[in-house]
């Protein structure tokens, strides 16, 4: 009698039954979505998981952004951060050696290049966790966003926030605003929020995003 256990699909073909081997293989999700969607709480409690079990990490923060020394979600939920230059990726490259978790947050502000950096970190079998906004104020996709989601390895978790105008829980977008009108299409794509008092963001759903 043939053993069914050891068949797959054909019973002209057994099943390989070589163990299972370590892979080199890591895992890189990306927590993205607008403005207050909750991907940085996300981020920031997935590293609470890996700390909790001294999980050698890593969170870095664009030096770019510069309202917390720490990676801070709106919800309070903090953790520390290196902030690198976001054209250094050689600082990047250093700052994850030694390191099985790499966190990074507002991921949008990097070069699209940082991604070539992630995948041979991927190949060494680290776990990447990225927080940042898919699109920019114009609903286009940042250069780094567009990048890593054509990354055949990342799993995209993707978050809508409740929409300024309407209050349906459907924004999928990030509109900026100049005291408090809609800015134009040729505004320049980063500009922090508090970097100056004027421009502000907020979460819109489709029909209330403005440009
Ligand atoms: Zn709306």
């Amino acid at each position: 009698m043939t053993d069914i256990s050891l068949m797959c699909y054909s019973e002209a073909r057994p099943m390989v039954t070589t163990p299972f081997a370590a892979t080199q293989s890591g895992s890189l999700t990306f927590f993205t979505g607008p403005m207050a969607c909750g991907k940085t709480l996300e981020l920031v409690r997935h590293l609470h998981i890996f700390r909790e079990q001294q999980i050698p990490l890593v969170c870095i923060r664009p030096a770019i952004d510069t309202r917390t020394p720490t990676v801070q979600s709106r919800s309070g939920l903090l953790h520390d951060a290196v902030a690198i230059v976001t054209s250094d990726l050689l600082a990047l490259t250093e700052a994850m050696v030694g390191k099985v978790v790499i966190a990074i947050d507002e991921f949008q502000f990097f070069p699209a290049e940082i991604v070539s950096v992630l995948e041979q970190e991927l190949r060494k079998g680290k776990t990447i966790l990225l927080s940042g906004l898919d699109t920019d104020f114009r609903g286009i996709l940042f250069p780094s966003s567009q990048a890593v989601l054509a990354l055949p390895e990342t799993i995209i978790q993707r978050s809508r926030a409740v929409c300024s105008v309407c209050h349906q829980y459907n924004a999928t977008r990030t509109q900026r605003l100049k005291n408090g009108q809609p800015v134009g299409k040729d505004d320049p794509v980063v500009v922090v929020e508090h970097a100056n008092d004027i421009i502000t963001y907020e979460a819109r759903c489709l029909e209330h995003h403005q440009i």
